[in-house]
């Protein structure tokens, strides 16, 4: 409890001169834990409330027709938000617990044909028949991670891809090789994205149209969730947009982070 947290910054001038800057941060860093700390606990006392609700309002639900259509309307509405309250809480709670520990205690090389499996099934029961999602497998290594961890990173880039693109799209997942070892792609053909708009979309609530989103049924923490999923797995995303020509969201694990499928099927 007694650790300092020291930031440095070195700048170098020419060959042999650097300015050395060391900045106390301890009390900042302290602050962002209780952050951290009190976002995890909040979200985690708010699961148990939000679950009786949510079981009282299914209940209540089956005994629509027998209400006049006002109250009836007003009873959909509220299990909407309801549920709307329990993605976001979920959100909140998987953000902060990868935050706050290490993790790598549960990496194992991964059955990349499944995971992507999976993960478009669940898409394509999103998209109910608006677009087409398929799977496509182009390296033969596995990714060394946590199973949880990716399938929730890749299923938050799918799950974008459904709801920000127009009927009629093509959505690609895909698991390929890359000048730094491989990456899990999700590509569509929608509207895209502004540039302007690209650096700051990992941030938490952050959203491109702020009406438009909020109705999609998204939590604005989804590619928050991605970047700290991959930042766990020395990984990094990309995205590349224009408007107009679809978005792509890259996210490139290093060649240690691999493992050949036979040594992993032994
Ligand atoms: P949410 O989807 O809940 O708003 P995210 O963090 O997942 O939050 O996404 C942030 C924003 O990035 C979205 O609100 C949307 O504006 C934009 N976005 C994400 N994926 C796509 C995509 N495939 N095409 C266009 N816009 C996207």
């Amino acid at each position: 409890d007694e650790r300092m947290v020291l930031q440095f910054q070195i700048t170098l001038y020419g060959d042999d001169e650097r300015l050395v800057m060391a900045r106390d941060i301890t009390r900042l860093h302290r602050l962002e834990e209780m952050r951290r700390d009190f976002v995890a606990n909040v979200s985690h006392e708010l699961r148990t409330p939000l679950t009786v609700l949510a079981g009282y309002l299914e209940t209540y639900v089956t005994y629509a027709e027998q209400l006049p259509p006002r109250l009836a309307q007003g009873l959909s509405r509220m299990q909407e938000q309801t549920t709307r309250m329990q993605n976001l809480v979920n959100d909140l709670l998987l953000l902060s617990r990868l935050e706050i520990d290490r993790g790598g205690e549960d990496h194992l090389p991964l059955a990349m044909a499944t995971l992507l499996e999976e993960v478009r099934r669940d898409a394509e029961a999103l998209a109910a028949g608006r677009q087409q999602i398929r799977v496509e497998l182009e390296e033969k290594r596995r990714l060394l991670g946590s199973d949880s961890e990716i399938h929730s990173a890749l299923s938050n880039l799918a799950s974008n891809a459904v709801r920000y693109t127009p009927e009629g799209s093509h959505i690609v997942l895909r698991w390929k090789p890359h000048p730094k070892g491989a990456c899990l792609e999700v590509e569509d053909d929608g509207e895209g994205i502004d540039p302007v708009h690209i650096p700051r979309l990992t941030e938490r609530f952050y959203r491109v149209d702020k009406g438009r989103s909020s109705e999609s049924g998204g939590t604005g923490l989804g590619l928050a969730i991605v970047k700290h999923v991959l930042l766990r797995h020395d990984a990094y995303l990309e995205i590349e947009s224009h408007p107009g020509q679809g978005a792509l969201f890259r996210c490139v694990f290093p060649a240690s982070r691999l493992m050949a499928t036979e040594l992993a099927t032994g």
